[in-house]
Order: C-alpha cells, then structure tokens, then sequence
C-alpha cells in the first residue's frame, strides 16, 4: 500500500495465521491475508492476547459481535480483542508512534464525526459497526466489528494505542484494557473515590481489577462479594478491605453493618446475577451511585421504586471509554498494583481451542487466560 512506512527490522509476510469464527462453537485455524493499515492506523504484529468472557459469548452466540451488520458466523471473521503487540508499519501520515514500539490496544475506535465521539464516548459510537460497504464511517471494534486478535497481525487506530511502561510482560499488558474496562467504571461514577466507600460485586477479571484501581485511587472500604473463597482471596491481595462470601452470608446486612447502616456511596457491578442491581441499590446509601459493567442474559425485575426514592443513579459502561486505559497503564506502570496476580495461564496461540476450553470452565482455577503467537524459536530469536 502506498505511504505505508515499515523497517526491516520487522519483515512483514503477506500472509499470517488466523482463527476463524465458522458456526457457533467452531473455530478454525486458516492463512489470512496480514491487513495493511490506512490513515491514522498502525499495523500490530500480536504478542499476546488474552482471552475475555466475551469472547466465549462471541464465539458460542455471536453478540455482542456484529459483522455487517449481523451475526459473525461463517464471514471469515477472527474474535479476540484484548491483545498487545508490538508496532510493525505505520499506515500513510502516521508519526504518532514508532515502528518497534511495545502497545496495547484499546478495543473501540469511534468514528470521530458523530455525536458521541465529538463528546469523548466513542466506545457508544453512533456509527458503530457501521464500518462496511458504501456505509463505511471508519469505527472499528476489533473483536466484535471488525477483524481482533486471535491471529498474528491487526491493524488499530492510533487513538486506540497505549504504550506498554516498561518491565511490563506482554501476559500483563494485555490485562492493561482489562484494568482499563473497570478504570471507566469509576470514572462514570465520577471518578473522585479517594475516602469514598465503593464495593465491588463478582470477583472476574474487571471486579478483581475494580478492587485493585479503586484502592490505588484512594477508595476507603474497599468490599468485594463472590461465591468463592479463592477468588476473594485474590481480591485481597489486590486490596479489598473486606471480602463477602454470599454463599455464607448475606451481602446487602454485612455492607451495611460495616458502613455503619449508611450504605456505600458506590457499586461497581461486575457479577451479572440476576438480582445484582437489587442487592446493589440496598447495598448504596441515599444518593449513591452504581455501575453495571456486567449484565444477565434474562431481563430481570428490578426494585424501581427503591432507585427513584433513595435517588440512586445507576450508569451502564461499555468497554473502555474516556482514555481509562491510559490511567490504569499508569496505575501499572507505577506499581500500584499487580495485575499479574490475576493471569493464571498461557497458551500457544495454535492451542487457541484448549486455551478457551479453560477459561470456560474454569480448569485449574484459571482466571486470565493469555494465549502467545511466538513462543520457541521465534521469541529466542526476537530476544536477541
Ligand atoms: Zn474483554
Ligand atoms: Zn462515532
């Protein structure tokens, strides 16, 4: 492609491997030609990518990915999306970064010209998936729109690039966007938690992180509520104050014995169960605010009365907005917390079906499970 620049320090194949979402449930591992990047766009040779729920959900039912316009099944299109890499060519114009440089990648780029984009929300893009055909408003949602990472190359927006800090491990720069996803969250909340009290329900990846970020901002208690023992134990070494096993014991009483019986001022939602926004709204004191960053897959009853009278605002996230990747890279960069503490495996990117069958049921306890494109000889080789 004409303007693109790229450096023979990193030769560039015309073809790569990729997985490939066929029917529900199928995935195959085919030869795709390597993308070039366009204006504002990079091309990234993927090092890591780590593996999401959603991406379980894309893979088995197709949404929340949308590939023209419909479902994602049998369009030759490849899932993944929280990967990081490493900047291989520069699309025609771009002198934003450099070729070599370590990055992981924001999932949204808005397209820029609508309403929500010109405010900053561009992962609530109003053009979004609108990205093929004569319709082609430029938004990408890698993963879910448009082509992600489970392969070996992709190209991103600038705008979606954040810079690795240094002694950071590819396996922890992919959780950089994850940090990021729960970064949002307190920031639609207002994002001024330092001495507030937050509580965090669902110990996944975004809650486990929840808890890390809004204890590096400042947030004082900092309660965490799961079903299992392990995982919230690891929301303590990430800086929970007080762990709730709802299995044990009531969550709604224990949060309000230990704010006194004034309830929280925030809840960072990340469980999805079906009465989690009940438990939530009783959890807040007056006035306190909550944010869904995980959903049922039933629409539930939810106490409205409660909300409206106790003037609680409630706020639903998607993705990671507003540039919170580039805080929580700081958080990471800075040490503020060990977002390792949550990635408990890696696999091959060839093994990409076993890597998934972990993360879905959980074997070994796997949290975060990251899967590498070069592994072996090829990382000796890029070592030296
Ligand atoms: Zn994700
Ligand atoms: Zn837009």
């Amino acid at each position: 492609m004409t303007g693109v620049q790229t450096s023979r320090e990193f030769p560039i194949p015309e073809h790569m491997k990729a997985w490939v979402l066929g029917d529900p449930g199928e995935l195959a591992l085919k030869q795709k030609p390597v993308p070039a990047p366009g204006r504002a766009e990079v091309l990234v040779r993927i090092d890591a990518v780590a593996i999401c729920a959603t991406d379980l959900e894309v893979i088995a039912y197709g949404t929340p990915a949308m590939i023209q316009g419909g479902l994602p099944f049998n369009k030759n299109f490849t899932p993944g999306h929280e990967y990081m890499g490493t900047v291989v060519a520069l699309g025609p114009g771009v002198d934003e970064v450099s070729i070599g440089q370590r990055v992981a990648v924001e999932i949204h780029a808005g397209c820029g010209q609508c309403k929500r984009c010109r405010e900053g929300m561009y992962t609530a893009c109003l053009n979004y998936g609108l990205n093929y055909g004569d319709r082609d408003k430029g938004h990408r949602a890698n993963g879910f729109t448009t082509d992600g990472g489970f392969c070996e190359y992709q190209v991103n927006n600038i705008n979606t690039l954040v810079a690795v800090p240094d002694g950071v491990s590819d396996e922890e720069a992919c959780l950089i966007v994850t940090a990021g996803t729960a970064m949002y969250g307190l920031t639609e909340l207002g994002g001024l938690v330092a001495g507030e009290s937050v509580a965090v329900l669902g110990p996944g990846p975004i809650g486990l992180l929840g808890v890390a970020v809004a204890k590096a901002l400042g947030a004082a208690p900092v309660i965490l509520t799961g079903t299992r023992d392990n995982r919230l134990e690891i929301g303590r070494e990430l800086g929970a104050d007080h762990l709730i096993n709802i299995r044990k014991e009531n969550a709604v009483e224990t949060v309000r014995r230990l704010t006194g019986g004034r309830g929280l001022d925030y809840v960072l939602e990340c469980s999805g169960a079906p009465d989690a926004v009940n438990d939530a709204a009783r959890m807040l004191s007056r006035g306190g605010k909550l944010c869904l960053a995980a959903f049922p897959h039933e629409p539930v009853l939810v106490d409205v009365a409660h909300l409206v009278r106790n003037n609680i605002y409630v706020y639903g996230i998607r993705g990671e907005g507003r540039s919170a990747t580039h805080r929580a890279a700081a958080l990471i960069a800075q040490k503020r917390f060990d977002a390792c503490k949550i990635h408990t495996h890696t696999f091959a990117l060839e093994d990409l079906p076993t890597a998934l069958k972990y993360a879905r049921e959980r074997i070994e306890d796997a949290i975060k499970v990251v899967v590498k494109t070069r592994t072996g000889a090829a990382q000796r080789l890029a070592a030296e």
